[in-house]
């Protein structure tokens, strides 16, 4: 008997890829193996948790058994594998082996922790997925005063949320700005005056040293000597993909496990989708990468040729009351034509040979953005 493919992982790029592949009418046997329940959600609805007021269990559309049953797949949930052999085409789980056909690690990634001074830093919160989520509902619910270490995209969509919700928030952010690596400074400047007006306090060039108790509270102390008390402290300092069990097994890893085109690792018949995986050497955190990865490795997977192409995509920023979207790249030798007016701004990038690169559009201007993508995409 053939041995089946084994997906390792249940969020949106494991999903996604078995989505496809039953979509493109694979009868191939499917054996899951994920170290949570297998619950299907939408993960970035964690940035609005708060103002809706929903628990972990209201995120779930599916839960595991019900995905399972519907796309036809042995699912293996709360088991975590423990090993991949990849010469004997077999992993580990539960101390059981298991071999494959072809091996997928959708393993995703983990928020970085900064490790702290003081006896409180296991308060510290992440909130990468639903379990995360599930934890630490009550404590946010209760906390008054919330910090959030990061001002990246996900540090600022939950400050946000959590101010818009009634609670204080202190964002310290070690750069010089708001979500840096995808911002131009000028249009994090309107953000935070934004973030001002609801009460969120951001602290640029500042990152926690220490976290103590005190008094019934956390009071966090920064590298510039400042303190800050507090009921719940989030880290939102980064993610970094889960690479152990591909390091484990000798697959090439760098930032995430490497892969080409065709989404192949460097062990033949293993494969690697979503947050943990390194793609012309990028990991790209986000859906639209995944969507169009688990549709070319299901191709591959079905010995059907296909190559991964990324075309210009778009991020949308979940601030609701600063609505961002941007576009297509731009880097540090961008030069930007910006036009600043009360509905916001529409800033586009160029290149030296001035051909529009990406921009990015705020408030009422986002509904240029689709517009500004076909450009982009055509110059
Ligand atoms: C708050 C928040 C908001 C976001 N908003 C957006 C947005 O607006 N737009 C956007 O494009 N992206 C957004 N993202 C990013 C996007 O959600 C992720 O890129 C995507 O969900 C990652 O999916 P994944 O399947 O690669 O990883 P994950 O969802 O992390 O899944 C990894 C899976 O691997 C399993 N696993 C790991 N190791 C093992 C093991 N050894 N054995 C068994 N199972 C294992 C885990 O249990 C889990 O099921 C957001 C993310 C967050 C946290």
């Amino acid at each position: 008997m053939t041995a089946p493919l084994i997906i390792i992982g249940s969020g949106f790029a494991a999903y996604q890829l078995v989505k496809n592949l039953r979509r493109k009418k694979s009868g191939r046997p499917i054996m899951l193996f994920t170290a949570n329940s297998g619950d299907e959600y939408n993960k970035p609805d964690l940035s609005h948790v708060f103002t809706r007021q929903q628990n972990a269990d209201d995120l779930i559309s599916h839960t595991g058994a019900e995905f399972a049953q519907q796309y036809q797949v042995e699912l293996f949930a709360n088991t975590r594998v423990e090993a991949i052999d990849v010469e004997a085409k077999a992993i580990t789980a539960n101390g059981v082996c298991y071999p494959y056909s072809a091996l997928v690690l959708a393993t995703g990634a983990t928020t970085f922790v900064p490790r702290l001074e003081g006896d409180a830093s296991q308060e510290i919160i992440t909130l990468n997925s639903l379990d995360e989520y599930r934890c630490s509902q009550q404590r946010i619910a209760l906390a008054k005063r919330v910090l959030i270490m990061g001002g990246g995209l996900i540090g600022t969509e939950l400050a946000m949320d959590l101010a818009a919700s009634g609670k204080q928030v202190q964002i310290l952010e070690p750069g010089t700005q708001l979500m840096a690596s995808i911002l131009p400074d000028f249009v994090s400047t309107s953000l935070e005056k934004q973030l001002r007006q609801e009460q969120v306090s951001v602290e640029c060039r500042s990152y926690a040293v220490a976290m103590k108790y005190l008094d019934g509270t956390i009071q966090v102390t920064s590298n510039k000597g400042l303190t800050y008390q507090v009921d719940g402290v989030i880290s939102a300092a980064g993610l970094r993909p889960n690479l152990t069990l591909a390091s484990q097994a000798g697959l090439q890893v760098n930032q995430g496990i490497v892969v080409d085109k065709q989404l192949k690792t460097s062990a033949d018949s293993v494969y690697a989708i979503g947050d943990c995986a390194e793609i012309d050497g990028k990991v790209m955190a986000y859906l639209q990468p995944i969507i169009l990865s688990a549709n070319t490795l299901a191709s591959t997977l079905m010995s059907e040729s296909s190559t991964l192409t990324m075309p210009a995509m778009m991020i949308k920023v979940k601030t609701p009351n600063y609505p961002i979207q941007i576009g297509g790249a731009h880097d540090v030798d961008s030069q930007w034509k910006v036009e600043l007016s009360p509905q916001g701004i529409v800033a586009k990038a160029y290149d030296q040979q001035q051909r529009l690169t990406g921009f990015v559009v705020t408030k009422d201007n986002i509904n240029q953005a689709f517009p500004l993508l076909r450009e982009v995409q055509t110059a």
